[in-house]
């Protein structure tokens, strides 16, 4: 919602989405320092919660450093010093976005301190993957990193942006698998259903891009409606843009929210 205007708030209550679930993001610019990290976990914690309960809707997030900042080795520690004292916030769901922007070795590095935070804390993770010809080849970094680490319960991780090429490996390991909407380019609706189709809807959801480009708050409400045409029952949908991320996010005690009213 960093980059998002009040008006989204508005047209997410609408079409009837019951809760946010901000990841820390880039917030269109390089930060300068940790101190604007610090202000943006507030932004984060304190304040956004609040522009969203205007609009009767819980606001959630995470916090991390995001890969794309994560080069600045120093910068990146900074921020992760600085973590833990945002972790017990009664909003706070775990660690991300955290994983690859262009593989490389700092990221690598910035994401195993990520990992580790979020093991001796007990968080919940969420992983961002590279976009594009990247994807492939980070997926593979990032699963098999966090497979290293013994701590980490599978199910207690979500891979991001995964696309047709990738679905598969993230499902096999046991971590949820992420579908990020966008209205034009990577995955569109049409080809998150066509993935669903194919792989299931055991350990997937689907997200709206809602970042700095073209993107669509209300991805998954058309995207429900697109399985509806294609003659999905209520509650197959039911299960995959609500059940399925209840179920995930209930992991976290903090993940609490209120129905108003159950579909027939
Ligand atoms: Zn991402």
């Amino acid at each position: 919602m960093v980059s998002r205007v009040t008006d989204d708030y508005v047209r997410m209550a609408t079409a009837g989405c019951q809760a946010i679930c901000e990841p820390a993001f880039w917030a269109g610019f390089d930060r300068s320092s940790v101190h604007g990290f610090y202000d943006y976990f507030c932004q984060l914690t304190e304040h956004e919660p609040k522009r969203a309960a205007k609009f009767g809707l819980p606001h959630f997030c995470w916090l991390c450093i995001n890969p794309k900042e994560s080069e600045d080795l120093k910068l990146a520690d900074d921020v992760l010093a600085i973590i833990p004292k945002f972790l017990n916030r009664p909003n706070v769901l775990g660690i991300g976005e955290i994983g690859l922007n262009k593989n490389s070795r700092n990221e690598m590095k910035v994401l195993e301190k990520h990992v580790d935070l979020a093991a001796k804390h007990d968080q919940l993770i969420l992983v961002h993957t590279p976009h594009l010809e990247d994807k492939l080849k980070g997926t593979r970094l990032i699963v098999d990193l966090i497979k290293s680490d013994k701590r980490i319960k599978p199910e207690r991780v979500i891979i991001d942006h995964v696309e047709e090429h990738t679905v598969k490996l993230v499902l096999d390991t046991g971590m949820w698998a992420g579908m990020t909407l966008y209205p034009e380019s990577k995955c569109s609706p049409a080809r998150a259903i066509d993935m669903v189709e194919v792989y299931g809807d055991q350990r997937i959801w689907m997200n709206s891009a809602c970042d700095w480009g073209v993107s669509d708050p209300l991805a998954v409400p058309k995207t429900a409606l697109e399985m509806q045409r294609r003659g999905h029952s209520a509650a197959a949908i039911d299960k995959l843009i609500y059940q399925n991320p209840l179920k995930f996010l209930s992991q976290c005690p903090k993940f609490k929210i209120q129905r108003p009213w159950q579909p027939t």
